[in-house]
């Protein structure tokens, strides 16, 4: 039986400038990797029995590149997570939300969750309480799917056009896609912007039901549906790392 220890970070000196970094053993691979994101940070995968001694040589080997990326998601300091504790304040479906974590009762395992209109209070088992982003993140896709789902609705009837099926899910890279079969695809992390701009993203992907590029007659077409996108794109594109989880 193996115990697995807490990842732990330490301090690399990349190109003379430290960066932290982490060391993640998996199981599924076989060959060395490294990524670098806003959420995790500087991390280096290793297959689980290998030897830490690579991984002065990994950083060297890739020493440019985790340079560039450290100013350019500016984790040098560990990943720019969030935490939640009681008393944090987390914006909900366009409301700011006073966060309270509380133990359940003995015995009982099962987050309880309540949102109200100023709160949500978390209920948790010991085992959850030192790590509630799991927790949070299961419960902020639910909601997400909930909010998207219903927001589509409503702007498919206002436009006319609607999708084959929506998808509630985690995207890095953009807030919403529309596939050639008329896939709609939300990030889940929206939950947390204003509800403007979550209108946008979703007249946006309906809008490319009817034109699948960024055309005129797209633009015009939204324009006269979501005459405030633009804003709302800006706010988004502005508050990005606000709504990282
Ligand atoms: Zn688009």
């Amino acid at each position: 039986m193996s115990v697995r220890l807490p990842e732990r970070s330490s301090l690399a000196l990349i190109k003379g400038k430290p960066v932290r970094y982490r060391v993640r053993r998996s199981r599924r691979t076989r060959k060395m990797g490294i990524q670098v994101c806003k959420r995790d940070g500087l991390v280096i995968i290793l297959p689980e029995r290998m030897g830490l001694k690579v991984v002065p040589e990994l950083l060297e080997y890739w020493a440019d590149w985790i340079d560039t990326k450290a100013d350019e998601y500016d984790i040098r300091q560990g990943p720019r997570v969030r935490q939640f504790a009681t008393g944090s304040v987390l914006s909900i479906l366009g409301k700011p939300r006073h966060l309270a974590i509380v133990n359940l009762p003995n015995g009982r395992k099962r987050p309880v969750i309540d949102l109200t209109d100023d709160s949500l209070t978390l209920a948790l088992a010991p085992a959850d309480v030192f790590d509630v982003r799991p927790v949070m993140e299961k419960y902020l896709r639910r909601l997400a799917r909930q909010d998207l789902t219903e927001r589509t609705a409503i702007w498919a009837d206002r436009i006319g056009l609607f999708p084959r099926k929506v998808i509630v899910g985690e995207r890095t890279s953009r807030w919403g896609s529309c596939s050639a079969r008329g896939t709609l695809s939300f990030c889940y992390r929206l939950v947390m912007a204003p509800p403007e701009a979550v209108d946008a993203v979703v007249a946006h992907e309906i809008c490319h039901l009817a034109h699948l590029n960024h055309s005129r007659r797209f633009y015009s077409l939204l324009d006269r549906v979501c005459p405030d996108h633009r804003e709302s794109m800006k706010w988004l594109r502005e508050h990005e790392d606000d709504l990282l989880l």
